[in-house]
Order: C-alpha cells, then sequence, then structure tokens
C-alpha cells in the first residue's frame, strides 16, 4: 500500500492530490451511510485547507445513500463525538487527519455512540466499500443536509457542569495563558472556555486556517515558539493543541514543556482524591499514572494502544478516568474519547487547588523518563518472529504479550512493537534515569539485530 494512503478500519489517511481525491472518500461515505442504513450522520471536520473540499464529497456519498447530513462545521474531533450521541444520530464523520502534517487529511469514522468505530464495525464498512455494495437511492430517496451550530456550545456545557471543577475558585486565581492553536480546530473553542474561565490569555496561531505555522504535532521538539511567547507574557501556562484538539500538552511558567505524558498525569492527580475508581491507559503510557493511582489506593488497568481499546475498556470497567501518555485525557463524564478542554479544564482547577506554581506541581509527581528507537529489519524477516525470540529470551521476566512485547522490571519497563506502516520495530524505555531508559533501548536494540 502506498505511503500517501492508508485505509484501516478506523478510515483513511492520505496525502492530498496523491492519494486521497474526493473519489476515495466518495466511495468511504457511501459505504459508511450504507452501514448507518441512512440514518443521521454527524459532519465536523479540523481547519485543513482541503476540507471543503472532501466535505463536499463525504456529503455526496452520504446523501446519495439516504442519510440526513448535519453539518457541524469546523469542530474539534471530541465535539463532533458528543455532537453524535446530543443529536441520536447514527454515526458521525470526521474529517482530519489529526496530527499529520498540512498536506494530508482523512476521515474518521464514529458509531452511534459516538465512539470510533472498532475493529469489527470498522470492518462491515470495508466489506461494503470493497464490494461496491453501498445502497444507492433514486432521487426520491435521496438524504437531506442540515447544520447544527451549537455544538460547540453543547460540548463547553458538559465541562462546566462537571462537579470538581469550581468555576469561580478558576475565575479568582486569574490565571495568564498562552496557547499555541496551530491555525486547528481547537480555535473555535479554546478561547470561549478561557474566557469562561475568566484567565487573560494570548492564542498563538489562533485562526483556524489550516496553515500549520509548525509541525502541528504538540511534541516538545515543536514548541520553541510557545515556550518562548510564555516567558515573554510572564504566563502561569502554556497549552499546545493539535489540529483536531483531542490531544494538549502542556509548559510550565518557566517555559518547559512537561512532556505529554503529565497531561494525563495531572488529571489524574486532580480527580482519584475526589472520586476512587479504576484508571484506564494504554500499555504505552507512563507509569508516573501507576504511582498516582496507587497513592490514591486505585487500581490503573492497561490496552492495547489505540483510542477505541483504552474507551471501550473504560466502559466495560466502569473507570473513572483513562486516556493515553499522548496527551489524551478521557474523562467519562463528558464523554468516552480524549479531549484537550477536558484536560485544559482539569489542569486549570488542578492548579487553582494546588495554589503554586505548575513547575512545582509537576515536580510533586513522580518523575520518569521515557526513551524512543526504531530498528529496522533486515531483508524481509518476520517481526512476529522476532517478538517471539525476545519473548522467550525474556521468559523469566514479567512480561505482557498483549502489544508487542513489554519487559516489566522493577520501577521500569521496556517494550518492543512492529510497526503497522513500516518494516521496522519500535523499541520504547520507561525509568526514572535517562541512563537507564537508554541502556534498555540499548540491549533491546541489540537483541533484535541479533
Ligand atoms: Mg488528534
Amino acid at each position: 500500500m502506498p505511503q500517501q494512503l492508508m485505509i484501516s478500519v478506523s478510515g483513511v489517511r492520505g496525502v492530498i492530490g496523491e492519494g486521497l481525491t474526493p473519489e476515495v472518500v466518495l466511495a468511504f461515505a457511501q459505504a459508511y451511510g450504507t452501514y448507518c442504513q441512512g440514518g443521521r450522520v454527524v459532519l465536523g471536520r479540523d481547519s485543513r485547507v482541503s476540507g471543503p473540499m472532501l466535505q463536499h464529497a463525504v456529503t455526496a456519498g452520504l446523501m446519495a445513500v439516504g442519510c440526513e447530513v448535519v453539518d457541524i462545521g469546523i469542530a474539534p474531533t471530541p465535539t463532533t463525538k458528543i455532537a453524535v450521541e446530543k443529536l441520536h444520530a447514527a454515526g458521525g464523520l470526521v474529517i482530519t487527519a489529526s496530527h499529520n502534517p498540512v498536506m494530508w487529511n482523512g476521515l474518521k469514522m464514529l458509531a452511534g455512540d459516538g465512539l470510533f468505530l472498532d475493529e469489527e464495525q470498522g470492518k462491515q464498512v470495508l466489506t461494503i466499500r470493497d464490494a461496491g455494495a453501498a445502497n444507492i437511492r433514486n432521487w426520491d430517496g435521496l438524504g437531506k443536509t442540515t447544520a447544527y451550530d451549537k455544538a460547540i456550545d453543547d460540548h463547553l456545557a458538559a465541562i462546566y457542569a462537571l462537579p470538581f471543577i469550581d468555576i469561580e475558585k478558576i475565575r479568582q486565581a486569574r490565571f495568564r495563558v498562552v496557547a499555541d492553536c496551530v491555525n486547528g480546530a481547537g480555535g473555535v473553542i479554546l478561547k470561549k472556555l478561557l474566557e469562561h474561565f475568566g484567565c487573560d490569555f494570548v492564542i498563538l496561531n489562533n485562526a483556524p486556517t489550516g496553515r500549520f505555522p509548525h509541525n502541528p504535532e504538540p511534541l516538545p521538539e515543536n514548541l520553541a515558539e510557545l515556550c518562548e511567547a510564555v516567558k515573554k507574557h510572564r504566563a502561569h501556562i502554556g497549552l499546545a493543541l493539535d489540529p483536531d484538539a483531542d490531544r494538549l500538552a502542556l509548559i510550565s511558567e518557566k517555559g518547559v514543556p512537561l512532556g505529554e505524558e503529565y497531561t494525563l498525569a495531572l488529571a489524574a492527580a486532580l480527580l482519584l482524591p475526589k472520586r476512587k475508581g479504576k484508571v484506564v491507559v494504554n500499555l504505552s503510557t507512563s507509569m508516573v499514572i501507576d504511582d498516582i493511582a496507587a497513592k490514591h489506593g486505585c487500581t490503573v488497568e492497561r490496552t492495547k494502544v489505540g483510542e477505541i481499546h483504552v474507551a471501550k475498556h473504560i466502559r466495560h470497567v466502569a473507570a473513572v478516568i483513562g486516556g493515553e501518555g499522548n496527551g489524551g485525557v478521557i474523562l467519562p463524564d463528558v464523554h468516552l474519547g480524549r479531549d484537550a478542554m477536558v484536560g485544559v479544564a482539569m489542569l486549570l482547577q488542578q492548579l487553582a487547588d494546588f495554589g503554586g506554581p505548575l513547575s512545582e506541581l509537576h515536580a510533586s509527581l513522580p518523575q520518569y523518563v521515557m526513551r524512543r528507537r526504531k530498528v529496522e529489519l533486515a531483508g524481509g524477516l518476520d517481526p512476529k518472529q522476532v517478538l517471539q525470540k525476545i519473548a522467550r529470551k525474556y521468559q523469566r521476566e514479567k512480561l505482557d504479550a498483549n502489544d508487542g512485547i513489554k519487559i516489566l522490571r522493577d520501577k521500569s519497563w521496556v517494550q518492543v512493537r512492529a510497526s503497522n506502516t513500516e518494516p521496522i520495530l519500535r523499541i520504547m524505555a520507561e525509568a526514572q534515569s535517562a541512563a537507564v531508559a537508554e541502556k534498555y533501548c540499548e540491549e533491546l536494540a541489540a537483541v533484535v539485530e541479533a
């Protein structure tokens, strides 16, 4: 499959004009609309330049199979998910390529409960698409389009209603905030939220034009402008969002990125003292969450990487919070999906309760360091065999084989997984010092290469 087009059970992602064309999304929309039995489908998009073009093709495809298309315009992915639930739709589509660079776009498919399609559901859509079995209607069976302009307000109302968010207390703190919305969909919601919480704020790249000023993934190496602005404006906090506003990264008042792992950690540190319960994260999420949960007498359960796995397990075990270490906070009170606005509200509350600077709040949490490495597989070597070999070699240690092989050691771990898209193995290690994490990566890279 060419790199320019990636089709999976969760949707499609590709480079505009190369792999991803109106024809591709039209066929997807017709198959998806057929899967939804011609019911109501909420359509949202991030701010990418190619968004309107794809929106027209997707709308045409959905109408052709009898769907009522509810257009909510530019909206964060979590906003679209909440609208699917609120409007009792049969499903929803989000036109986004999440954190991918500007030339990419894609389609994410949602089920009637506002969660991403799971593997089984996604396969049904692909089967219809591959068989060309879309239920194309005659002129008198076509769908219609309507617009709904309250999706952002519905989303914010759900956050303001959270029992552990004390709006007056946050307002009294009068936080100075600098944010970077990378000209993505976050620009249409973050300003309203910060105004409501009485913050004094500056938002960089706030126009939802889809022209990203830098690589839009909220990793420390992409946040130099934001870090400088936090210092310049003497802000209490810096916030970095990805283009569809489901991931959030934090910058301390010193202009230092805390690393995305600490977004979920801080949210859990706020919630668990107030509400005890299970926490669900994926296998690659930092163990700082285990320490925080243990401190409050709570347990952590881990799933395969992928938001849908985490979301479904949260529902299955009725967890109080969950998410992914990549800055994705999932609070089931609002919705079972990663949500940067939930993260912002919880951080402001946490900081208001703490009463000191964010760098000190961060320092009060357990500290871990992660390291990552890629190893290319020589000439057609089967990643499964390599993983089996690793499992045998480390059979005396504590292993988790739910997603690649994860070796669990004292206050540390190392995981080896096969990439879904490239002939490489990804090694990830976490420990209390960079030296140990490096050493683990080194050790496993040597095993893989041997
Ligand atoms: Mg995203």
